[in-house]
């Protein structure tokens, strides 16, 4: 076990009742707090409460953790980080309606970003459609270094060390 999750708070689905999606967040990040291991965040049309539940809960202890397949806003991102967390960005910022996403994506600093495939979901431009595949976490990197005027061995080299720091138990 190399970490916990994913996690947090979905208000799009509405699957489950939001304390209840909110009490097993925290437990998830107490676990978190008690372990080292990151905790791997999911946040959807929750903006508000998952930063007010991670605010709460860092002041109780710092934690590691990534904010997987970033959608949310700019000023979610920057309190995110001022929290010590990590932002993953997943093929959706290939996508042509993806505009705010671009914008966010352009500024984050590399030392806190990872690439994700989210497979088998959200294959990135040009394989749009299909069945996500770990592969393809390749053409989000080109698009994301192109984007960022970053070279992308260097792009893969630093999200690559960004993730052995945050996973520390699955470095090699
Ligand atoms: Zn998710």
């Amino acid at each position: 076990m190399i970490g916990i999750g994913e996690t947090g708070l979905d208000y799009y689905y509405d699957k489950s009742d939001r304390t209840r999606q909110q009490d097993s967040f925290r437990r998830h990040i107490q676990a978190s707090q008690q372990t080292g291991l990151p905790v791997i965040v999911h946040t959807r049309d929750a903006e508000d409460d998952t930063l007010a539940l991670l605010g709460e809960e860092v002041g109780r202890a710092a934690f590691p953790g990534v904010i997987h397949c970033f959608t949310a806003s700019d000023d979610f991102a920057r309190k995110a980080l001022d929290l010590g967390l990590y932002i993953s960005i997943s093929g959706i910022v290939t996508f042509k309606n993806a505009a705010d996403l671009q914008a966010t994506a352009k500024w984050l600093p590399q030392d806190r970003l990872l690439i994700e495939t989210d497979s088998p979901f959200l294959a990135p431009v040009p394989h749009r459609g299909k069945t996500g595949e770990p592969a393809f976490v390749a053409d989000t990197l080109a698009y994301l270094a192109e984007l960022r005027g970053e070279d992308s061995d260097t792009l893969a080299a630093a999200t690559s060390a960004n993730f052995y720091r945050l996973f520390s138990k699955a470095a090699p």
